[in-house]
């Protein structure tokens, strides 16, 4: 049975790019009358809001939007993360990183306003450094030795069933962040495991993770996790090609509602 899901952040309302997500997880499990999960991707503590939680299941019903069984809430399950660390962690893969946004961005000369690939400045520093900055209290984060773990690997692929057959290239984001010192997780780390217990078959998400799910993929054959079919959907853009985003101040669901867009205006205007 197909078994999709919808996995926003509570870090602001809803707009239509995430209506449209949100329409296209749901069609495509209720058309081949499959389930349909709801999935709050909560982790960041500092940046969520619980009124943001109930803003999003207000929209979704108010959408048509049903979902099946409880509404999976990553903040109570850092656990399950902690254990998929701890195992890539036995396997060697796990480095602490100890540089700021800003080394990172200086150290990789990001193109303005590109999210910096991390040039592997703390891979090779040797246990006592690391134990070292480690009791004197630096903070610092938890990344995937990618090449490493890709070289354990072998060669991997997976379905987008937009494109067919994919041969994933995990190096292109660099070795990514899986946990931090004070949170045992990262958006790659969370939704890897969560999208094996909760045994999705189908991912969809917008194209603008496109790269995200390359390292997902590896994390699968890492953990030995089952590995679902994705489909990544295009990115709804306003009148100007540009994309609904949250930080754009985008219009929200609410306020359309507000303004008297009806739901079914709603679909009309993400085509589904
Ligand atoms: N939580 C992610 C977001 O808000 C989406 C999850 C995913 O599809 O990977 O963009």
């Amino acid at each position: 049975m197909i078994v999709t899901r919808f996995a926003p952040s509570p870090t602001g309302r809803l707009h239509l790019g995430h209506a449209y997500s949100a329409l296209f997880a749901w069609h495509k499990a209720r058309d081949a009358g499959g389930n349909f999960l709801l999935r709050i991707e909560d982790i960041d503590r500092a940046r969520c809001r619980e009124a943001f939680v109930a803003g999003i299941e207000e929209d979704l019903r108010w959408l048509g939007i049903d979902w099946d069984g409880d509404v999976r809430r990553q903040s109570e399950h850092f656990p399950d993360y902690r254990a998929a660390l701890d195992r890539l962690e036995a396997q060697g893969l796990i480095y602490p990183c100890f540089c700021t946004r800003a080394d990172i961005a200086r150290a990789a000369s990001a193109p303005h306003g590109a999210e910096a690939i991390y040039p592997g400045t703390c891979r090779d520093l040797g246990p006592d450094e690391r134990r070292r900055r480690i009791e004197a209290g630096a903070t610092y984060a938890l990344r995937l030795d990618v090449e490493r773990a890709f070289d354990r690997t072998g060669p991997l692929d997976w379905v987008d069933e937009g494109l067919g057959t994919v041969e994933a290239n995990p190096l292109a984001l660099g070795d990514v962040v899986l946990a931090r010192k004070d949170t045992p997780a990262s958006y790659h780390l969370a939704v890897t495991v969560d999208d094996a217990i909760q045994s999705v078959t189908l991912v969809t998400r917008a194209r603008d993770l496109f790269l995200a799910t390359h390292i997902h993929r590896l994390l699968q054959a890492l953990l030995d996790l089952p590995v679902p079919h994705w489909h990544h959907h295009k990115l709804l853009t306003d009148e100007e090609g540009k994309r609904f985003a949250k930080r754009d101040r985008a219009m929200t669901l609410a306020e359309m509602r507000a303004a008297g867009t009806t739901p079914n205006e709603v679909r009309a205007l993400a085509g589904l």
